[in-house]
């Protein structure tokens, strides 16, 4: 049983990512709280009752290539249509092309409903959307309007194809080719591992390619971008006849079984009719233009699963008696226990509720920059807002993921043996979240880009600038109460903890790229550390402020905040000792010696 955590995702769209800033924005004339609320209570409402009850259907079942194509699980295709139905698939669209232009916070706030409940459907129309942002951008005038409308409502889905054999994290060695044929190209070549590839769900299917036209320069200078529709447009837009493109095979995955993953090929009969998107040889700056919404919507995704794994394993733990409680000197007196009354019991659960906690509050508020990136009013503080999302990008996508993958681990835990069982459910948690630190970029990847990309092109500025704000932030917060002061006081010894070792870490850089990228994945869960860290402290500040309104949320939040202090901010030191230390030149000595 999924209950979407309403009054959580609330607390931290409202008061720690501070959504009224969407209100004063000529983008979203109608925002509020109010109305924000509303579309989370709907979108709660149609998890809970649609998405999570196929959820270990779609687990056991998956879809399957047959002759004519992919075929997903029948309560798939209706809760799709349903899906469509409600409008879900237009909350974040463009409004000239029938989409509601909701704000990506809000969507984000949304989304994590669906990846808690469904992460498998999810994943389709979390495709359509970077392929419409991709299209909305870079598109012609002629392409929004042929394509667009239909992908905003639902009607037809979107994919993003860039992975091949010999191109994974490395686009620039992309081989599919694009031959030039009147007004179009024709695309030969394999595409591997491409998430709704192919499905029934929709009478067409959008696929997004990157390919390299003939002539084009070596490297990632010379990919473009591509819309080839599985089913081809006759002028009039009505679908004609079916392209050169063909599921060849599914992949056997994991988890997401119900996502299909197909391999692609393009150009068997003959080519498959593309449309350049944009200019020659811009494909892959254009990808990187939707990269962001695209990790920040995979960042999401851990949290998501660790907050599904929460639910199941406190439902567990207040069922399952097991033992005493121990007394001291240990003892077999006492009334049988249910096991959440076990300390260990209780620190599992609190540290998966303080990873998603922290990991919601920094993905919102990395959602709300791109907001403001895209609507704010003056320039400078749309490319201040840019800045700062773009730097939280990774670290949003690294430190979630990651957390969600030892989450649902941890809720395995919690069940003991019944755990490893599948029919339990808790394992299906585990093999979803297994994807999340891979696909979008690896955390290795995250990490390369935050140091190489994030603080390397401005020597760290946005990032100190971000952490004078965070530090300004938690001192006039004026907490009244000692224990909230002192979380305040440790979060801003964090902060300048941060502030030291990103210097260490870009002097190390300059020293050789080898030795800081040696350590660049540490420094990354050092800054997820850091600002759940923030989150935290604010959030027991303002729970200690709040607490007569709603004492048990409120005095849940104080005491969440202080486990996160004592038991999850104190890994911040060892973290940034591995940054300061020795420890890069050991990675690169030790690797000669022993790889
Ligand atoms: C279920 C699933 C769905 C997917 N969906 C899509 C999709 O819809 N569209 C699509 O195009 N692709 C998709 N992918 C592909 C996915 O994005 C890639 O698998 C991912 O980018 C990693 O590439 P790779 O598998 O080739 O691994 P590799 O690039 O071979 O990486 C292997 C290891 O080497 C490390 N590594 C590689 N290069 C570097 C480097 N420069 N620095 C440090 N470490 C490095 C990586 O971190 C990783 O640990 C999907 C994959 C899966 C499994």
């Amino acid at each position: 049983m999924y209950r979407p955590p309403l009054k959580e995702v609330r607390f931290a769209l409202h008061a720690l990512a501070g959504d009224e800033r969407l209100s004063g924005l000529a983008a979203f004339p109608d925002y509020s709280a109010d109305f924000a609320d509303e579309v989370l209570e709907q979108a709660a409402r149609f998890a809970e009752q649609v998405l999570a009850p196929i959820n270990a259907l779609g687990d056991r079942s998956g879809a399957s290539l047959e002759a004519g194509g992919v075929v997903m699980p029948a309560a798939f295709k209706d809760a799709y249509r349903q899906f469509v139905d409600a409008g879900w698939t237009r909350l974040g669209g463009p409004v000239e092309h029938g989409g509601l232009g909701a704000p990506l916070a809000l969507c984000s706030a949304v989304e994590e409903f669906w990846g808690s409940a469904n992460l498998a459907f999810k994943l389709c129309p979390l495709l359509t959307r970077g392929a419409i942002d991709a299209i909305q951008r870079c598109g012609s005038p002629e392409q929004r309007q042929r394509y667009l409308p239909r992908m905003v409502s639902g009607e037809w889905t979107g994919t993003m194809n860039l992975t091949e054999p010999q191109a994974g994290s490395d686009l620039g060695a992309i081989r599919t080719r694009a031959v030039r044929d009147g007004e179009a190209y024709r695309i030969f070549g394999q595409k591997i591992f491409i998430t709704y590839g192919d499905h029934d769900l929709t009478s067409n299917i959008v696929h997004l390619v990157l390919a390299r036209i003939e002539g084009a320069p070596p490297g990632t200078h010379g990919v473009s971008m591509f819309i080839v529709p599985k089913m081809r447009l006759d002028p009039d837009g009505a679908l004609g006849q079916r392209n050169d493109v063909l599921c060849v095979s599914l992949d056997h995955q994991l988890g997401i079984r119900a996502s299909p993953t197909c391999v692609l090929n393009y150009g068997d009969e003959g080519g498959a009719t593309g449309y350049l998107v944009g200019e020659p040889n811009r494909g892959l700056e254009y990808m990187f233009v939707m990269m962001n919404a695209a990790r920040l919507a995979v960042g999401l995704e851990g949290y998501s699963l660790a907050e599904r794994a929460y639910q199941q394993a406190l439902e567990w733990a207040r069922q399952r008696v097991q033992g005493r409680v121990a007394g001291w000197p240990f003892s077999a007196d006492g009334k049988p226990a249910t096991i959440v009354e076990h300390a260990d019991v209780k620190r599992m659960l609190l540290t998966i509720k303080a990873y998603t906690d922290a990991a919601r509050a920094i993905a919102l508020y990395g959602a709300l920059q791109l907001d403001l990136a895209a609507h704010a009013q003056r320039p400078a503080e749309r490319d201040a807002a840019r800045a700062r999302g773009e730097l939280l990008i990774p670290i949003i996508k690294g430190w979630s993921t990651e957390r969600g993958l030892l989450s649902p681990s941890l809720g395995i835990q919690i069940h003991g043996g019944m755990g490893f069982i599948e029919e339990t459910g808790a394992a299906q948690y585990l093999r979803d979240a297994r994807i999340t630190t891979i696909y979008e970029g690896t955390t290795g990847i995250q990490a390369a880009d935050l140091l190489g990309r994030k603080l390397g092109r401005d020597g760290g500025a946005t990032m100190f600038g971000l952490l004078d704000d965070v530090r300004g932030e938690l001192e006039s917060l004026g907490p009244t109460d000692a224990d909230a002061r002192r979380s305040c006081q440790a979060a801003v010894a964090a902060v300048d903890t941060l502030r030291r070792t990103t210097t260490a870490l870009l002097a190390l850089a300059a020293r050789g790229a080898q030795f800081a990228l040696a350590v660049s994945e540490p420094y990354l869960e050092l800054c997820g550390v850091v600002f759940g860290a923030w989150a935290m402290a604010k959030s027991h500040v303002l729970a200690v402020r709040e607490f007569a309104a709603d004492p048990a949320f409120y005095g849940g939040k104080r005491q969440l905040a202080r486990f996160y202090i004592a038991q999850v901010l104190p890994t911040a030191a060892a973290l940034a000792a591995i940054v300061d230390g020795a420890g890069a030149a050991r990675v690169v000595a030790a690797a000669s010696a022993v790889l």
